[in-house]
């Protein structure tokens, strides 16, 4: 019987209770990790683990607010006194406001920085000497299409979604040495929670906002799946010499 991609595999994921991190909980899975689902939302994340268990996988679900260390730090000891190892930190969660400099208000801002960026740093502050002391590990961090150009009425998210970006480079750098390898994935417009959450902030129709976000080269916004895909690659052995780079999955939006 052909080893499975993940066989023996144990998986942090953040935001694991909802869209990308859900989709990439239930695929890593079936390839054969054990998952920590790690998310605010503690009633989204114990169904995500409880579906895992029903379809013969191993999870636990972990009620943590990523900005917080000490939410960090007791995450990654419950993975590991649950699986007895950590492997794959899925750096996922985040929020999104939609609004410019003006209108921002300041504590808005310290919110997206502290969940989309401030979380990166805890998690993989308290996950990679774990990993680091079992041969190595992988990390994946969710950053964006506006991680890389800018976007209207999203300053401070595209701020944060930069700063993971390079943040991902500096930290390939650094850990290369522990065989801990650092990337990237940056998703176009998929069809999660957040997504129409940006519609009503914004005062749009979900139906007219997800039309418009389909408007790109491959006619249609990203499903959770296409994400949980790209993110398998870059956390799993198929993908051992890569690190320090960011994968757009974004039906070709940035191509052009
Ligand atoms: P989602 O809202 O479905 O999922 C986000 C999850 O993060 C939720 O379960 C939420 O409870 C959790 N979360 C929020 N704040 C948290 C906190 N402080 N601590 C712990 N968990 C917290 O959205 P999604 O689209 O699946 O978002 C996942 C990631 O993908 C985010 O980083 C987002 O910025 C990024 N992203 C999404 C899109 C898109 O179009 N959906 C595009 C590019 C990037």
């Amino acid at each position: 019987m052909s080893r499975m991609q993940l066989e023996n595999k144990v998986a942090l994921i953040t935001g694991g209770g909802s869209g990308i991190g859900r989709a990439t909980a239930l695929l890593f899975a079936r390839k054969g990790a054990a998952v920590a689902v790690v998310d605010l939302d503690e009633a989204g994340a114990q169904a995500v683990a409880r579906e895992i268990e029903a379809e013969g996988g191993r999870a636990i679900a972990v009620h943590c607010d990523v900005s917080q260390a000490a939410d960090c730090q007791r995450a990654v000891q419950e993975t590991v006194a649950a699986f007895g190892r950590l492997d794959i930190l899925f750096n996922n969660a985040g929020i999104i406001r939609r609004a410019d400099v003006l209108e921002l208000t300041e504590e808005e801002w310290d919110r997206t920085m502290a969940v989309n960026v401030k979380s990166v740093f805890l998690l993989s502050k308290y996950a990679i000497p774990v990993m680091a002391q079992a041969g190595g590990g992988a990390i994946v961090n969710t950053g964006s299409g506006w991680g890389l150009v800018g976007g209207r009425n999203a300053v401070s998210y595209c701020a944060s979604k930069g700063a993971v970006v390079n943040m991902t480079r500096a930290m390939a750098l650094d850990h290369a040495a522990q065989n801990i390898r650092v990337n990237c994935v940056c998703p176009g417009d998929t069809d999660t929670g957040m997504l129409r959450n940006e519609a009503q902030q914004l005062g749009a129709t979900a139906e007219a906002f997800l039309v418009e976000a389909a408007d790109r080269p491959l006619r249609r916004i990203g499903k959770p799946e296409d994400i949980a895909q790209a993110v398998l690659y870059l956390a799993g052995d198929a993908s051992s010499f890569v690190t320090g780079t960011t994968l757009v999955v974004d039906g070709g939006g940035l191509a052009g």
